[in-house]
C-alpha cells in the first residue's frame, strides 16, 4: 500500500488541530522529519508515493505531538536567530521573544572590539551562540548548571560556530549562577534568560512547558529570586561600564528595573516584545 504524501495533511490537521494553533505548518514538519525531506522537497516531490513505513513513522510523531509533546523536542531541533538549534528534553525550546534580547545584546557590544560576553543559565546555548555567530572577534563565556544542558550547548557551538573565529571557541562551564567564575573574570556583557516564572504560576502545568526542564522554567519561588542573585552579583563581574541584560515575565519589567538601579547600573530600560510585552531589561 502507498499514500501520497499530500494525503496525511487534512487527516493530521484534523488531529494536530486540538493541540497546535498551527496544524498544518506542524504537520509539514513532522511530515518533512518522516521522511528525511526539506521544505521545498514537501512541495516539488507532493506526487511522489509514501512508503508505508514512512507514513507509520508520520503517525508516531503524529501521535507524540497529540500527546502534548513539543514539536521541538519531537524533530530535535528548533531554529533560533537564524541557525538551527539540537533542541533535548534537558534544555529550554529557543523562544522567538529571546531573540529580542539576542540584538539588544549585539547592540551593547557594538562599538567594542573583542568584547568579552557571559551568558548566565545557557540551556541549549541559543543566546550564547547567537551573540558569538554574529559578533566572531566575542569571547564568550556560557554557564549552566546542568551537565545535560552544557553537552547540548556544545554540541550547538561546535555545529555553528566557525572553528576559527578569532574569539575562540564557545567557552562553556558548569555553574550555579556565577560560583565557578574566577573571581577576577571581568565581562563587557552578561546576558540571561533565567527561570522566572513563579513556582504557582498555572501556565507550568500546561502547553509545551510541561515537558521542559522546570529548573529552566521557574526558581521554585516568586519569579524573582534567580534574577535577583544574577544583579545583586553582576557588578563584581563587569567592566566598568559593562551592560547587564536579562528577559523576565510579562508583569516583572519595574521590579527588574528597580533591582538594576539599585545595583548602580545605569540608563535602566525595558524592551517591549511584538506583542506589546516588556520582556526584557537591562542597563
Ligand atoms: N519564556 C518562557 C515562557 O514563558 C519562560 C522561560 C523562562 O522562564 N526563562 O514560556
Amino acid at each position: 500500500m502507498s499514500a501520497r504524501s499530500d494525503d496525511a495533511s487534512p487527516a493530521t490537521a484534523s488531529a494536530l488541530l486540538r493541540v497546535s494553533p498551527l496544524p498544518a505548518l506542524e504537520a509539514r514538519i513532522l511530515l518533512g522529519h518522516a521522511l528525511g525531506w526539506r521544505r521545498t522537497e514537501l512541495i516539488t516531490r507532493g506526487d511522489e508515493p509514501l512508503a508505508e513505513a514512512a507514513l507509520a513513522h508520520y503517525r508516531a510523531l503524529e501521535a507524540r505531538r497529540v500527546a502534548g509533546e513539543p514539536i521541538a523536542q519531537i524533530v530535535g531541533t528548533r531554529e533560533f536567530y537564524g541557525l538551527e538549534f539540537d533542541v533535548t528534553p534537558h534544555v529550554l525550546i529557543p523562544r522567538p521573544e529571546t531573540e529580542l534580547l539576542v540584538e539588544q545584546a549585539l547592540a551593547a557590544i557594538e562599538s567594542i572590539a573583542r568584547p568579552r560576553v557571559l551568558d548566565l543559565g545557557t540551556g541549549s546555548g541559543a543566546i550564547a551562540i547567537a551573540i558569538a555567530a554574529s559578533r566572531p572577534d566575542a569571547h564568550v563565556c556560557a554557564l549552566d548548571r546542568s551537565p545535560e544542558a552544557l553537552a547540548t550547548a556544545e554540541r550547538n557551538a561546535a555545529r555553528l560556530l566557525d572553528a576559527q573565529r578569532p574569539g575562540g571557541p564557545l567557552q562553556v562551564m558548569q555553574s550555579d549562577w556565577y560560583a565557578a567564575l574566577e573571581r577576577t573574570a571581568r565581562f563587557d556583557l552578561i546576558v540571561s534568560n533565567p527561570p522566572y516564572i513563579a513556582c504557582d504560576d498555572p501556565h507550568l502545568t500546561l502547553g509545551d512547558l510541561r515537558f521542559e526542564p522546570r529548573g529552566a522554567l521557574t526558581d521554585e519561588a516568586d519569579g524573582l529570586s534567580a534574577i535577583r542573585a544574577i544583579v545583586a552579583a553582576a557588578p563584581a563581574f563587569l567592566v566598568p561600564g559593562g551592560s547587564l541584560w536579562i528577559e523576565h515575565g510579562y508583569d516583572q519589567a519595574a521590579a527588574v528595573r528597580v533591582l538594576l538601579t539599585e545595583r548602580g547600573l545605569t540608563d535602566v530600560h525595558s524592551l517591549t516584545d511584538l506583542a506589546g510585552i516588556e520582556r526584557a531589561t537591562g542597563g
